[in-house]
């Protein structure tokens, strides 16, 4: 007879929501576990990024953080700076190094490779887990629990009908599960823009020898933020200080009225250079280093909000539901939160009820995911890109205000402009365990339902 174990689950897309994931439910005892990528490997673009209190919570809870890559080629963050881009004068700078007393975890910043491959390399030991590289989904055909069905193309053009019980859409912004449901279920919603757009840079240590000022921030533990009116460049050390991550924020004016499947372009130095030429010069020696023929821009687009995000036995996870522009360092973090969150309800669900629990059960348990994610990530959402208005605030008094209350954060007191830094919403984003919460809750929804 069949055990609740037995259930196949199919996930789309290994990216750091299907990643954990698919560890998530191997974790679980599930035993049939086939994640579909349409990439040919991992494929982690060359970028840093900053992994919250929160993420780390869900990897250790996994049992891939105690001396995985990431942590040990990984920065320990110690603290933030926030620094007028024209003048590089210091508007505020805050500890970090506490949140590890107060959220029993660090906050660091890392390789997206690093973060990625160690999760990869958690889930490659769980013989239960099988990936499947250059395998596209086309389209979702069925949605009934236990009766999921879908077309994979596969690199050599075939396609073919592919069945699971459960299948969890971890295939980003641009997601086809999601286009899938909102057309079964006869909702729109669309992929936004949202005006601004990124350069993503990483320069070596060989690179920044020259320049005693900027080598000391590649030895340093700190992320330092430049802002100015619509623009910011936020930059840390990542590969145990091989390493310095720059990423910027500006205007979008190269993707705008192109096609919706330009994400990113062969950026031009020169129009990099003019974008920040009112910044101050250690920016801009920054910023010239990089090789020309170097520069990659990306676009950052959103979508509306979601009303659902499961229907029968299909369920969304991360940037495929609630993309978030990157100032609030989460985006990851809540792919991975999601990722862990699902598998901890259906496996809670198949622990409680046991193998006689019924597809219709199943739905109601995504249904429950759902309800235990939607308001944390929406107000997630909104709160980074609030972050964003206000830091890229122009002259005015609004502008006034804010520098006002940067000055009043000293001794980390008082509301930060800067949200990421705001000692409140820290609270919130860094002391949610999102699988305590499932444990909590559960039963409550589930039979609320
Ligand atoms: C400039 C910038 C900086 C950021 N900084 C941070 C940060 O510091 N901290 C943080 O937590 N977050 C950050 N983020 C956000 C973060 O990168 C994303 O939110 C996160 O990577 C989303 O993960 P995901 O798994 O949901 O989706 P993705 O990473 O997009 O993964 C989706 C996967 O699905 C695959 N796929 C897509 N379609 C199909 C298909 N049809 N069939 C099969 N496979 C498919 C893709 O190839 C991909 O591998 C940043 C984002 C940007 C743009």
């Amino acid at each position: 007879m069949a055990t609740s174990t037995d259930r196949r689950v199919a996930i789309i897309g290994s990216g750091m929501g299907g990643l954990t994931a698919c560890l998530a439910f191997a974790k679980k005892g599930f035993r049939h576990i086939d994640v579909y990528e349409s990439a040919l490997g991992l494929g982690f673009v060359g970028a840093g990024i900053q992994i919250a209190p929160n993420l780390i919570r869900v990897l250790d809870r996994l049992g891939c953080w105690d001396g995985s890559t990431v942590e040990k080629e990984g920065t320990r963050v110690s603290e933030a700076i926030v620094l007028d881009g024209a003048t590089n004068a210091e508007m505020m700078r805050t500890d970090m190094s506490g949140l590890c007393d107060k959220y029993g975890y660090p906050h660091y910043a890392g390789h997206r490779a690093s973060l990625a491959g160690t999760l990869y390399e958690a889930a490659l030991k769980e013989p239960n887990v099988r990936f499947h590289f250059g395998e596209t989904l086309q389209d979702v055909t069925s949605f009934a629990p236990g009766r999921v069905n879908f077309v994979i193309k596969s690199r050599d053009g075939e396609s073919r009908t592919m069945n699971a019980d459960i299948l969890i859409g971890a295939d980003g912004i641009k997601s086809v599960v999601r286009t899938t449901l909102l057309r079964e279920l006869g909702l729109h919603g669309q992929v936004k823009e949202t005006g601004q757009a990124a350069y993503r840079i990483l320069l070596t240590r060989r690179e920044l020898e020259p320049y005693p000022e900027l080598l000391s921030f590649l030895d340093s533990n700190a992320v330092r933020r430049w802002i100015g009116e619509k623009r910011h460049v936020i930059c840390y050390p990542i590969d145990d200080h091989r390493i310095y991550n720059i990423s910027t924020c500006q205007p979008d004016v190269n993707f705008a009225g192109t096609a919706n499947t330009t994400w990113t372009t062969k950026g031009s130095k020169k129009q990099m250079m003019d974008t920040f030429s009112d910044f101050n010069p250690l920016i801009k020696q920054m910023l010239s280093l990089v090789p020309d023929g170097e520069v990659v821009e990306w676009r950052m687009r959103s979508h509306t909000p979601l009303d659902e995000w499961t229907h029968g036995g299909v369920a969304l996870i991360g940037d495929a539901c609630h993309p978030t522009l990157p100032h609030l360092s989460q985006g990851a973090a809540m792919s991975i939160e999601d990722g862990a969150t699902v598998a901890e309800v259906v496996g809670l669900l198949f622990d409680t009820e046991g193998a006689g629990a019924g597809w219709e059960a199943v739905t109601k348990a995504l249904k429950v995911y759902h309800l235990l994610r939607k308001d944390r990530t929406a107000t997630i959402v909104e709160m980074a890109a609030f972050s964003g208005r206000v830091l890229h605030l122009g002259e005015g008094a609004a502008k006034v205000e804010r520098d006002r209350q940067f000055a009043n954060t000293k001794g980390g007191k008082g509301a930060n402009p800067d949200k990421w830094l705001d000692p409140e919403v820290q609270q919130m984003v860094y002391g949610h365990d999102c699988i305590k919460e499932v444990r909590e809750r559960f039963e409550e929804l589930f039979s609320s339902m």
